[in-house]
């Protein structure tokens, strides 16, 4: 088992102590003996585009009114969740114990693994993909990253959940600065190496 087990203090596993805590019913355990090693990034919004609403800590509650807007009907009877989400100033919510397996990438793959769930850690960033992100949103994200890494040493790689699940899914998009991020984290090129190609640009590389 490689992943760091939680402190006695802290039964349910681990919660941030800088995150506001949302627990979200939608979890499950993780298979046992995985490596935890891949860092998911994701955009949403509620509905898409409007920010500041409480839509989504509702929808990975399972408590959206899925009448209270046209475009949540598609929604309906949906369970997900990510581990964390940063809004648009920055504030960091933890929804889901980064021990267990949270309900962001669906079906997915990465260097050859499926079901990033199972082994990834989701982080959705409050926005859209074809938007652009906030300085605040960036200097959280990667300073939860920086806190990840230094908690699940085993943790090798960032990517977007556009590179894990091509053609289905396009967030955080090209709004979204991997380099500006990789130099915030001062992790090396091998960590970015999914999303910022040497010679081929971003997002070509798999
Ligand atoms: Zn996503």
């Amino acid at each position: 088992m490689t992943i760091a087990s939680a402190p006695p203090t802290d039964p349910d596993g681990t919660w941030l102590p800088q995150a506001r805590r949302v627990p979200s019913p939608n979890h499950g355990p993780r298979p046992s003996g995985v490596t935890l090693d891949l860092i998911v990034v994701h955009a949403i919004s509620l509905p898409p585009g409007e920010y500041g609403g409480p839509y989504i800590e509702q929808l990975f509650t399972n408590t959206l009114d899925c009448d209270a807007h046209p475009y949540f009907q598609t929604l309906r009877g949906l369970q997900v969740s990510a581990h964390f989400l940063i809004r648009r100033d920055g504030e960091l919510i933890q929804f889901v114990a980064c021990e267990r397996r949270a309900w962001h990438a669906g079906q997915s793959r990465w260097r050859a693994r499926p079901n990033c769930n199972d082994y990834a850690i989701g982080i959705e960033l409050e926005g859209l993909d074809g938007d652009v992100f906030e300085p605040a949103q960036y200097q959280a994200l990667a300073a939860l990253c920086q806190t990840l890494r230094q908690r699940y040493p085993t943790l090798a790689a960032v990517v977007g959940h556009e590179h894990i699940a091509p053609g289905r899914k396009r967030d955080p998009g090209p709004g979204f600065d991997w380099v500006r991020l990789q130099a915030l984290t001062g992790w090396p090129a091998d960590c970015f190496a999914d999303v910022i190609g040497p010679t081929t640009g971003p997002h070509t590389r798999r």
